[in-house]
């Protein structure tokens, strides 16, 4: 057994959050837009599928942000991308020889709400029209409070919005002020009710730790706001401060950034509040009312993880629309140009925007089995993930030494083939994770702090 700061020296490096595997800077041009064609070629009538759509706009951007967005103050470049979208939607919709049926769809930015209610409208019914929507199909919306007016609510509610997932990250003025995001409690209350009188069922919203001059008093404070509000689902996100992707992250100040030994501090802090109000944990850094279909989900063994963190969605294809948008089919993952000039002209000539992607081969799909499972369930029995798949166990020789290294500092427990990572060593389950990630040897990327 080690102490916990060498625990955490030892263990809480960066590592993927393993939202996909392999994880996005493994993809490379081998997947162009004839392959996604042919995938896209193979979905089938019966095919339960989800949609992704991409709003690359806000008004204003927020250094901790690390989304592929830009800040407009005008509607003019909004209005030309969405003209861009629905040639996507119309370019894929040829491509596609059965329709199948939409689950899911998901508007995620940027700022889904800085759109007109015309061009919302719109491209919702575009979306009707090429693809045969479920009668229970959830339709989720990022939403940025301080761009939310009651018309928006009403508009989004008509158009058949289920979800509205809030960007809330912290109350504290001081932290706003470091972060460029001020917003009030006021704000937030506002859209809450707005959206609730509106007919939208559900409400999450996004929290954060590890924000510059953030305290855990700080934390504790907005986690008690929040549960004041009652979101059936809140996320509470480290941020990652990852300057050499995202420049506009040097705008904080590194110095008033919390340490390493603060930030599980505040993850617990908040998850203290959380739980204490009736909220239960969800993987990694998800909650959620015992209600909730997540928290069914978590108890049953059947959550799942995908882009947007941990869901509920249980389709195995995933169709992106918009500027680095990622879809993900049986055959692998491909992603659109992030780039508007790019995504623009692929469009503009009749191309599919595909900028890259990956192929994923059988172990692929063991390894992306396992990581999974550990992220959502922490515990996998190794034994019985290879015997679904015809895989021999010998394949996990480095990472059973591996393990057995995790084990003798009392981080896991390793058991036969089953790995369990205990309650308080949960933070470090991207750790794990990473060793059963065949990827990361060959360095590609660069990933924010495990915890
Ligand atoms: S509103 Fe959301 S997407 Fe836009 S800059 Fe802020 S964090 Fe990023």
């Amino acid at each position: 057994m080690i102490n916990q700061t060498d625990l955490i020296s030892k263990y809480g490096g960066n590592a993927p959050r393993y939202t996909s595997y392999p994880t996005a800077p493994h993809f490379d041009d081998s997947v162009n837009a004839s392959a996604y064609q042919n995938w896209l070629g193979e979905i089938r009538a019966e095919d339960v599928i989800s949609l992704y759509l991409h709003v690359p706009y806000c008004r204003q951007l927020c250094w901790y942000c690390g989304c592929n967005t830009r800040a407009t103050q005008v509607y003019g470049p909004v209005s030309q991308y969405m003209e861009f979208l629905l040639e996507e939607i119309t370019l894929i919709e040829r491509l596609i020889a059965e329709k199948p049926v939409v689950g899911r769809l998901h508007w995620g930015g940027g700022t889904p709400t800085i759109l007109t209610g015309g061009d919302f409208l719109r491209t919702m019914e575009k979306l009707r029209e090429s693809f045969d929507f479920a009668g229970d199909a959830e339709i989720a919306v990022e939403i940025d409070p301080r761009t939310m007016t009651e018309s928006k609510a009403e508009l989004l509610a008509t158009a058949g919005v289920t979800r509205a997932s809030l960007g809330v990250q912290e109350f504290a003025a001081h932290v706003q002020e470091a972060i460029n995001r001020r917003q009030s409690f006021r704000q937030v209350v506002r859209s809450v009710g707005m959206l609730r009188a509106a007919g939208v069922e559900s409400i999450s919203f996004d929290l954060m730790y590890g924000l510059p001059r953030q305290t855990i008093a700080d934390i504790e404070e907005t986690a008690a706001l929040t549960v004041e509000l009652r979101p059936e689902r809140v996320a509470v996100f480290g941020y990652a401060h990852v300057p050499w992707m995202k420049p506009h992250q040097l705008l904080i100040d590194e110095d008033a950034l919390p340490g390493a030994a603060e930030r599980p501090k505040q993850a617990a802090a908040a998850a203290r509040v959380l739980e204490k109000a009736g909220y239960e944990p969800i993987g990694l850094d998800h909650f959620a009312l015992p209600e909730d279909s997540l928290s069914k989900l978590a108890k049953s063994g059947g959550l799942r993880r995908n882009f947007q963190g941990y869901t509920d969605d249980q389709a195995n294809i995933l169709i992106g629309f918009g500027a680095s948008s990622i879809g993900l089919f049986p055959q692998g993952y491909a992603q659109n140009y992030s780039d508007l000039p790019h995504y623009f002209s692929a469009v503009k000539s009749g191309q599919l925007p595909i900028m890259r992607g990956i192929e994923i081969s059988d172990e692929d799909r063991l390894r992306r089995e396992i990581i999974e499972r550990l992220m959502c369930n922490y515990s996998i029995d190794l034994g019985s993930a290879c015997a679904e798949r015809g895989a021999s166990l010998g394949l996990f020789k480095d990472e059973h030494r591996r393990l057995k290294e995790f084990a003798d500092d009392g981080l896991i427990a390793f058991e036969g083939d089953v790995v369990t990572i205990p309650y308080k060593f949960r933070p470090y389950v991207r750790s794990v994770c990473a060793v059963f990630d065949s990827y990361l040897q060959t360095g590609k990327g660069r990933h924010s702090r495990a915890i």
